[in-house]
Parts: C-alpha cells; structure tokens; sequence
C-alpha cells in the first residue's frame, strides 16, 4: 500500500465524513504500514491449558483489579493473536473502486475464509478472551483468532448467521451509533439480538470521526454518549473500542481509560510501548485473498 500523506489523509476524512452516512460503503483511508517481520511460528505457543471459548456473557471485566494487569512489558512480550478486521461483506458492484474493494469481501470469498480457518482448526475467541490473556495470562483454547466487523453494516448481521452459525464461530461487532437504525445498518433489535447470541458488542464512535482529532466535548459526544446508547441496547456493559480508521494518538488513551473502556484495537501499525492493551493489532482481510493465503497472512502479521 503506497504511504499517504497527512494532507490526502485530511482530504480523504473529510470526503468520507461527508459520504458516510448515504450508505455502508465508503473508504478507510489505508495508513498502516506493515512494520512487522515474517515469523512463521509462534501463533500455536500459548497457555499449556484449553480454555472454553468465551461466550462474553456475564463478564465484568471493568471491575477487575487493575493492580492485577500485568505490566506493558509482559503485554508486549506475549505473542500477538490474530485478529481480522472485516467491513463489508457483500458482492462487488460496477462502482466499486479498486481502494473500495480493500473494505468489501464477497460472500463467497468470506465463506471460503471462515471454512479455511474452521479446517485448520482455529477457535474463534473474542475481545474479552484476548483482553484476559494479554492482561491476566489466562490461557485461550488451541489456534485462536478473533474475526471482527466494523461499522454495524446492515449485511454483517445475515453473514453471521448464515456461515459463522453452522461453523459455531463467534465474532465481535465495532458498532458507530449515528448509523443505528438506519438504512444499509443494523438495528438495535438485531445490535441486541447478536449479544444475546453470544457475540461481542464494542463501540466505533458515534460518528466515525478521526479520534486524532478530538477535543473537549468531543469526547463526549464520540465516546461517552454513545457508549451509554450501545449498553443501553445490549443491557451489557461495553467495554472494547476500535478507533476508526485504526488512526490513534498517545493523547487518546487516557481519555478511553477514563470513560471506562479497557482495551482498544487499531489496525496494523506498531502498538504503544506503554500502552499495549489500547493498541491492539488487527489485520484487514479483502476479499481476493483465499483461506489458505489468510492463514498465511495471519502467521506473518501477528507474532
Ligand atoms: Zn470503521
């Protein structure tokens, strides 16, 4: 992916604050570098013990003692579960731009994807199994990887129930609220009904505005609002984020801890040293790459 600058970063985020809500098709400007270096082992080495996948029900994990997390040192140096980060999960259109087409995964491809993955023997786990492991050590069940969705695309909710259902996968769902109900997005009903199905509901801002870029109330209406609007949907509470665009600043951290969120997930850059549990990597999946060529990705990326 070639590097952006910040004034065609600027441009783009602006372009897509504009665009965004006429439907759940729109641009995430690409500015991950894949700063990592091939390691092809590692992604079967934790914890001697299996764990039961996690159904996030009834976990509070907010409550825990934070005196208990283990240091950034120790976060650091556990190795990184995969994590893959999906938008939209439908067949390409005429219109489609080939950047568009890093943020769209036909259905076929996507079934692929998850059968190679369930093949392989992978376990889905979702964000509280991976907080617990890189926070508390605890261990997590053979082959794990996380599948996240991000932005609540109204599609995302079929998807689900169409081919991680019969393949007993679960994932997690990065929710921005301003788009809650509306056309081409998922309802509350259906936002409520995937919890209650045992999957993870976490915040994605209300908007979808840069977090970089946030001041003062801004934190409020991104962050608080509707983080209180997502609980009041599931009855749960909600404590997971990703940052939009998987852009994050050292700044924001501290604003996300204080309104209690406890982890947070950008995309591939290199996490913060100091603050590893609010930099969490995903990788983003397209659609031309086959299950075997993910699997291979996954080894890569995540170490
Ligand atoms: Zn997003």
């Amino acid at each position: 992916m070639k590097p952006i600058s910040s004034t065609s970063l600027l441009v783009i985020i602006l372009a897509i604050s504009l665009n965004f809500m006429a439907s759940c098709e729109w641009k995430v400007p690409g500015a991950q570098a894949n700063v990592l270096k091939p390691s092809p082992e590692n992604i079967t080495k934790f914890g001697d013990e299996k764990a039961p996948v996690s159904t996030g029900a009834a976990l509070n994990l907010a409550a825990r003692k934070t005196s208990a997390i283990a240091s950034a040192e120790k976060v650091m140096a556990r190795p990184q579960i995969p994590i893959l980060c999906y938008h939209q999960v439908r067949d390409y259109r005429s219109t489609d731009s080939r950047s568009a087409k890093d943020y769209i995964v036909p259905p076929a491809s996507f079934l692929a994807q998850m059968k190679a993955l369930s093949d392989s023997g992978y376990h889905t786990v979702l964000p509280e199994d991976i907080y617990k492991y890189l926070a508390f050590g605890e261990a997590l069940p053979e082959k794990p990887v996380l599948i996240s969705f991000d932005d609540g695309c109204d599609e995302q909710f079929d998807i689900t129930h169409s081919v991680l259902d019969p393949l007993q996968f679960k994932a997690s769902f990065f929710i921005m609220t301003v788009s809650v109900n509306r056309p081409n997005y998922m309802n509350a009903e259906q936002i409520k009904q995937l919890a209650e199905e045992g999957h993870s509901i976490g915040l994605h801002t209300w908007d979808h505005h840069n977090v970089k870029q946030y001041q003062g109330e801004d934190w409020v209406k991104q962050i608080e609002k509707p983080k209180a609007q997502l609980e009041k949907i599931i009855g749960k509470p909600v404590t997971f984020f990703a940052y939009p665009f998987g852009l994050w600043n050292a700044p924001a951290i501290p604003e996300l801890k204080s309104r209690g969120l406890i982890a947070a997930f950008q995309l591939s850059t290199a996490r913060d040293q100091d603050n590893p549990l609010y930099t969490i990597r995903r990788i983003i999946v397209t659609g031309e790459e086959s299950g075997q060529k993910l699997i291979t990705k996954m080894k890569v990326s995540f170490h």
